[in-house]
Order: C-alpha cells, then sequence, then structure tokens
C-alpha cells in the first residue's frame, strides 16, 4: 500500500478506527474519517483527528466523498454488506479493517488466536506466559490495544499476542501468525454472517496464508476445528482433554505436552473443563514459542481470571452472585453452566442474534440450575425453547434490574444466581460490559438494603430487649 499516494476512509471510529485514521497519517496518507453516530464522543474523535490532518465526513456527504477515497478502513462493527462497503466493492476498491493495516506492517512474530469462545482468556493467558519469561509481548487486536498502536512499541524483537475476531477475518488477508490458535468453533454471529458456512470459513482465515513454517494450534475435540487440519499448510500441534494427542493435553489430572507432564489441573486457578482447554492451547502455543515449563507454570499459577468471566462477584445471606455476562452464545452459557459448582438460579435474555435456544434447555436439564429467570428482548424466544425442551421452572420478566432481584428471591442460601446471558448486550446496554458492571451494582445495592434491614431489625430486637 502506498499511504503518502493513497486516499483512505476510515468509517466507524471505535478504538481500532481512531487507531487507523493516527497510523495512516503518521504515513502521509490522505484520510477522511466517518461515523454514523452522533454523540459528544464522536465528536470529541472528530475534534482530535482533525487536528492530525485528517477530514471529517457529514452523513449526507458519505457517499461523495467515498468516491474519492481508494481504500475503505471499515470498522469491524459495520458488516461487510452494509451499503458503503458494498459501493466501494462495486467499485473495484480495496477495503481493508485496522488489524489487516497491522498486520502489515508488523515486524516481530505474531501468535493469534480465534475461536467462538475463550479468546480473550486465551491471549490474556498467553501475553502473561510469554512476560513471565521475559519477552516483551502485547496483547492487541480485539483485547487490547489495536494492533497499528503496538507497531512501534513491539519492533521486531518483540511478540505480538493477536487476538482475531470473526468480524476482523473479515477484512483480514495478510496475516501470517507463527503460531495460529483456533480454540472452537460453535453458532454465533449468525445475524451477522447469515449460515455456519461463512462462519466457519471466516474462522478458517487464521490459517489461510500459513506455510510449512507456521505452526496452527488446533482443538482436536471440536470437529469443525479438527478439519481444519487437513487444510492447512502449517505444522498441526493439537489440545485436547479427551485424547493423548501430538501436542497438549490432560491425562490423569496432569496438563501434558508431548509425554511430558507439566502442572496438575487442581493448581490451574480457574473453574471449568473450558479453562482447562484454554491453558492446553495456551501450553502448546507457548511450548512452539521455545518457553521453558517454569515460566508457563508460574504465569498459570497467577492467572486470576478476567472480568466479566465467570467472576464471583460476592453474596448477600449466603446466595453468590457470578458475573458470566460475556457469554454472549449459547455454547458459552452452557460452559458457565457446567463448571459452576451448586444450585443456580440462572438468568438468560438480551439482545438476539439468530440461534436456537434449545441446546441452552437440554444442558439446564442435565446441571444443577434449578430455575431461569429470562429478560430482555429475546426473553419470549428463549421461552419457546424452554418449553420445547420440557423445562418449565422457568420465569420471565423483561427489565434487566428487576430480573436480577427475582433470581435473588428464587435463589435459597447456598446457591448461586448466575448471570449468563447466552445473548448479545445491545438491547439495553453498551456492551457486555456495562451489563456486568449493572449487575454488580443491583448486586451491590441489594446487599446494601439486606444489611439496613438486618441493621434495623437488630435495632428494634434492641428496643424490644429492653
Ligand atoms: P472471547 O474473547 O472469545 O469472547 P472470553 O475469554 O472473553 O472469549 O470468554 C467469553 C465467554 O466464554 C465467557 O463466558 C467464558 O467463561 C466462556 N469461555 C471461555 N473459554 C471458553 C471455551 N474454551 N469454550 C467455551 N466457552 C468459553
Amino acid at each position: 500500500m502506498y499511504f503518502e499516494n493513497q486516499t483512505f476512509l476510515v468509517a466507524g471510529l471505535s478504538r481500532s478506527g481512531i487507531a487507523a485514521a493516527e497510523y495512516l497519517r503518521g504515513r502521509g496518507a490522505e484520510v477522511y474519517v466517518f461515523d454514523d453516530v452522533e454523540d459528544a464522543a464522536i465528536e470529541e474523535s472528530y475534534r482530535r483527528l482533525t487536528q492530525l490532518g485528517c477530514i471529517p465526513v457529514k452523513k449526507d456527504m458519505l457517499f461523495e466523498k467515498a468516491e474519492m477515497c481508494d481504500v475503505l478502513v471499515l470498522s469491524p462493527g459495520i458488516p461487510v454488506d452494509h451499503a458503503l462497503p458494498v459501493s466501494f466493492r462495486r467499485a473495484g476498491k480495496r477495503i481493508i479493517g485496522e488489524s489487516e493495516l497491522g498486520a502489515i506492517a508488523l515486524r516481530c512474530p505474531v501468535v493469534a488466536v480465534t475461536g467462538t469462545n475463550g479468546k480473550t482468556t486465551t491471549v490474556t493467558m498467553l501475553e502473561n506466559v510469554f512476560r513471565t519469561a521475559g519477552k516483551n509481548a502485547i496483547a492487541c487486536g480485539n483485547v487490547g490495544k489495536p494492533i497499528t498502536s503496538c507497531v512501534k512499541e513491539l519492533g521486531e524483537e518483540g511478540l505480538a499476542v493477536a487476538e482475531i475476531s470473526s468480524f476482523q477475518l473479515e477484512t483480514l488477508t495478510s496475516l501470517r501468525p507463527h503460531v495460529a490458535v483456533i480454540l472452537n468453533v460453535s453458532e454465533d454471529h449468525l445475524n451477522r454472517h447469515y449460515n455456519m458456512e461463512n462462519y466457519i470459513f471466516l474462522k478458517s482465515r487464521l490459517i489461510k496464508n500459513s506455510t510449512e513454517s507456521e505452526y496452527a494450534v488446533l482443538n482436536y475435540d471440536d470437529p469443525v476445528v479438527r478439519g481444519f487440519g487437513d487444510k492447512t499448510k502449517a505444522i498441526v500441534e493439537w489440545f485436547s482433554l479427551k485424547e493423548k494427542v501430538d501436542g497438549a493435553y490432560l491425562e490423569n489430572n496432569w496438563l501434558c505436552y508431548n509425554g511430558e507432564r507439566i502442572m496438575n489441573r487442581d493448581e490451574l486457578p480457574l473453574d471449568g473443563e473450558h479453562n482447562v482447554a484454554n491453558a492446553l492451547a495456551v501450553l502448546a502455543a507457548a511450548k512452539i514459542m521455545g518457553i521453558g515449563n517454569a515460566s508457563i507454570i508460574a504465569a498459570f499459577k497467577n492467572f486470576r481470571g478476567i472480568r466479566h468471566r465467570l467472576e464471583k462477584i460476592g453474596s448477600v445471606g449466603s446466595v453468590n452472585f457470578i458475573d458470566d455476562s460475556k457469554a454472549t452464545n449459547v455454547d458459552s452459557a452452557i460452559k458457565a453452566i457446567e463448571s459452576v459448582k451448586g444450585e443456580t438460579v440462572l438468568l438468560v435474555g438480551g439482545k438476539d442474534k439468530g440461534y436456537s435456544y434449545e441446546p441452552l434447555f437440554e444442558a439446564v436439564k442435565r446441571s444443577s440450575v434449578i430455575h431461569t429467570v429470562l429478560y430482555g428482548e429475546n426473553a419470549f424466544r428463549i421461552l419457546d425453547a424452554a418449553v420445547k425442551c420440557g423445562f418449565t421452572s422457568v420465569t420471565l420478566c423483561r427489565p434487566f434490574d428487576l430480573a436480577v432481584r427475582v433470581a435473588y428471591l428464587t435463589a435459597k442460601r447456598g446457591q448461586n444466581v448466575l448471570l449468563s446471558p447466552a445473548s448479545a448486550s445491545f438491547d439495553a446496554f453498551k456492551n457486555y460490559e456495562e451489563r456486568g458492571d449493572k449487575f454488580r451494582e443491583i448486586y451491590k445495592n441489594i446487599l446494601n438494603e439486606r444489611e439496613s434491614a438486618d441493621f434495623e431489625a437488630g435495632e428494634s430486637r434492641e428496643e424490644t430487649d429492653e
């Protein structure tokens, strides 16, 4: 790409859009910037980017200005079948994402991770392992910093640990990771990718450029991911919870790598088999990168999990509140109910993503979930699935605030209130973080109310005692 001779339109001014515009201006490109949201944050972004020499585009001028641009830098939040990218494609012009710019610019090795679930957990663990081993590793991409903002800091000696989502893979063609990790593929984002074939194809793109000198770390237990093994030129290392594969596996409760016992599973401070699978993927990738066992073990032992992922936030009168707001699809919610110990009242709902909730209720029936509270926009679709599966211990209560309180009132001492929505958050929240934070706020309110009630009850008892 000849930055100085080309005109770019950066569409969508989220963190990665802003980083792309900054990166391009830094290389002398002419840059137009656009976002269809009109709020104070976007105005502030326009102001900052204008200072760098970017040119903001008003909504009514978008397509006129687009005609003047050579390359569209599309935010992962905007689908590739939106009218703007369609107009670029019709004109035979290039559409890329910020991560594509990053892939072209990076000079250091890349360990890249994709999959439906577990990307952030795995990338964060990998960054910890590499940093414990003294490497200048940076988690970037879909988590942490945009890739283009890390290029300088990483230089040639660093190690980019890139989380790559299916949305990013729509506009990413040049990435050739030294190690590509694919964790799993289950139904998600079908409202965006239309069907599983498209979604699977996008996930397979991570290993599309791999040659015989690169590695693919693939989940042997996932039939779709296992199938990728036949399609890549990369050297395949597997990870598995069930089989003694070439690579990383679980044997007699030990995390092992090619015949070597590395660490006992019980020393891993994370709940859930899915997190053991994530750790095995990390183990394989770390070993390929030449990391010693001591650093891997130390990083695993010190890993404390990540916010909004099976996060234990506290208890009220022995009812435990667990925030798994990041479980935005059915598979991650199933993993949550399989991981949580003890009887549980499950909160499910939010923005629908176009898949079936029946597998969730089949899993609920096998689990220690005693009741589900359905909230949000898709509550009736979920109710339909519950009824079809014959799970009738359900309350439908659409407002989130009320639903959390109903879940708390339903739970008995020693039981859990688990927020694991199996849905996106955008019906009522900015993102899953805001939903998780709201859950925590409601928990705190309930706690305070309970403490005040206990205090008043204590006082009136004292008054009666007198
Ligand atoms: P991602 O970045 O892919 O969304 P996260 O690590 O943020 O993944 O986890 C998202 C949700 O999926 C959380 O609820 C988490 O508990 C669950 N999860 C984590 N790892 C896995 C896995 N390997 N398989 C299924 N669910 C997982």
